[in-house]
């Protein structure tokens, strides 16, 4: 069963969960029971046979058959190669690379399943309505869910994004998608008022009765969803595995885990996958500049008041970080009450924990950041010395890996979860590599074939002839137009 973070439901069955996407009157949906799972038992499997051994018993209200067709997209060629989320040896650590689906990024990992289990949450529920999806994104997760959901029957989906606050890849890998069902606006905001409005949608009552008067319900795709987040569990028990395989971890020796981090959806997973009872040490938590969760585990302070960056790694560029919630949640003994008081709106995003529970999360997680130029320079470092690329993202995870490792010394074996293909950041990684001056790139287009020679990595498809295919025109809006916007093309 599910219950929320801030106690006001409890007992959702979980395609009740994942079907509301979050808690309507405030709050995440999180497992009341987290269950254990013997890794050992996992040994030898697929990827999508771990998947489904990970989430069954989250899922109990799901058939044996439906959650096998869920979990077989991991097996049908939607991933490039035969490994979905392969873990590559570069120095003396690990790179678990979860950008091989169709948008080369990690969202991939879970936006390929979430709009099967929403599908069949609905039938398990009897609900004969069709689905519009609403999506905030900060770059990544806008093409993966239009990819996970297009063409899709009895399925909508509306994309949100910052205007002027994506990549041009990015943008273009998401006017360039298909299917009548997909449609994309551009927020003037950044990603938080965007994210915030787009929050605000989903308890409006108005216009929730309008869409019901259309047989429309709401869900998100967004990493509030439990739907999205289940499925991330998976591939830290992989990694596990595959690091047993390699020998680089002697079985049932830990291996820590080094997460970029913005809306603390993939460390989380991560968080799960160690209560279930995967070896993991330590957690390491990497913040671009917009390092208000460093901050936090520093202080105990939660303070999103602040400036914000906008920097080459967009899609941590978040400063209300959303299922920060679930970790705290678990921190302070799963004290609803408390997450109430610190999440209530008057607090403006702000909210100061107390010692036992700042406690709690500095045992589970250190934490660190790397600004702009600490990020570029590991991205040309990280490619003299081990001649891999990591794209801005994961960058900044191997500059807090170094500082982790500067301050601890710690020799566990250290997995680094790669979020994103460099391919997908071209010109800025080509300018960490090469510097500023003399660009032998002209634009973004050229750079994806320019890194390529450079390196010899050949460009995901899903990057390949982006700026030949058609675009679909974006709708624009102000964050308080959204839902009139919505209303128009829905009622
Ligand atoms: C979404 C994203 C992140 C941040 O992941 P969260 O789960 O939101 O913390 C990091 N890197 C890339 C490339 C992403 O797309």
């Amino acid at each position: 069963m599910y219950e929320s973070t801030r106690g006001n439901l409890s007992g959702q069955r979980a395609s009740q969960a994942i079907t509301l996407g979050m808690v309507p009157s405030g709050g995440l949906f999180v497992p009341s029971i987290i269950p254990t799972l013997n890794w050992q038992d996992l040994q030898g499997l697929s990827y999508r046979d771990v998947a489904k051994r990970v989430m069954s018993p989250y899922l109990p209200d799901f058939t044996e058959s439906a959650l096998s067709k869920i979990v077989n997209v991991y097996a049908d060629g939607t991933f490039d190669g035969s490994n979905p989320a392969p873990l590559v040896s570069v120095g003396s650590f690990g790179v678990l690379e979860l950008w091989h689906g169709p948008t080369a990024a990690f969202k991939d990992m879970a936006l390929q399943v979430l709009p099967d289990l929403l599908k069949d949450s609905l039938k398990l529920l009897n609900l004969d309505s069709d689905v519009l999806i609403l999506v905030a994104t900060s770059g990544d997760t806008g093409k993966a869910a239009l990819e996970g959901f297009k063409n899709r029957d009895g399925m909508n989906i509306v994309v949100f994004y910052p205007e002027g606050g994506v990549s041009p890849v990015q943008e273009r890998q998401m006017t360039t998608t298909e299917g009548m069902n997909t449609h994309i606006v551009a927020v003037k905001g950044n990603f938080d008022e965007c994210q915030t409005a787009v929050k605000r949608i989903f308890a409006s009552d108005t216009l929730k009765a309008k869409l019901q008067e259309k047989k429309l319900i709401f869900s998100s795709a967004n990493s509030i969803n439990w739907g999205r987040l289940l499925p991330q569990i998976v591939y830290y028990f992989w990694a596990y595995l595959q690091a047993v395989e390699q020998g680089k971890v002697v079985p049932g020796e830990t291996m820590n885990v080094v997460v970029p981090t913005g809306n603390f959806g993939n460390i989380q997973a991560a968080y799960y996958a160690k209560r279930m009872g995967l070896p993991i040490g330590q957690i390491i938590c990497a913040s671009n500049k917009n390092n208000v969760l460093t901050d936090f585990f520093a202080t105990g302070i939660y303070q999103s008041q602040r400036d914000f960056f906008q920097t080459i790694s967009p899609s941590m560029d978040i400063l209300v970080s959303s299922n920060f919630e679930r970790f705290l949640y678990e921190m302070s003994g799963r004290n609803a009450e408390q997450i109430q008081t610190w999440y209530d709106s008057k607090n403006q995003g702000t909210f100061t924990v107390d010692p036992a529970t700042l406690k709690q999360c500095q045992d589970a997680v250190y934490a660190g950041w790397a600004d702009e130029e600490d990020t570029l320079e590991t991205i040309s470092q990280s490619y003299k010395a081990y001649q891999y690329v990591f794209d801005p993202h994961t960058a900044v995870a191997m500059k807090v890996y170094n500082d982790y490792l500067s301050a601890t010394n710690d020799q566990t074996y250290t997995v680094i979860a790669s979020t994103a293909s460099p391919f997908k950041f071209a010109s800025n990684v080509l300018t960490g590599l090469e510097g500023e001056k003399d660009k032998s790139w002209k634009d973004e287009w050229e750079a994806l074939d320019y890194l390529s020679k450079l390196t010899e990595w050949e460009i995901p498809m899903g990057l390949q002839g982006l700026d030949q295919k058609p675009e679909k025109s974006v709708k624009a809006c102000e964050p308080e137009g959204i839902a009139e916007l919505l209303q128009k093309m829905f009622t």
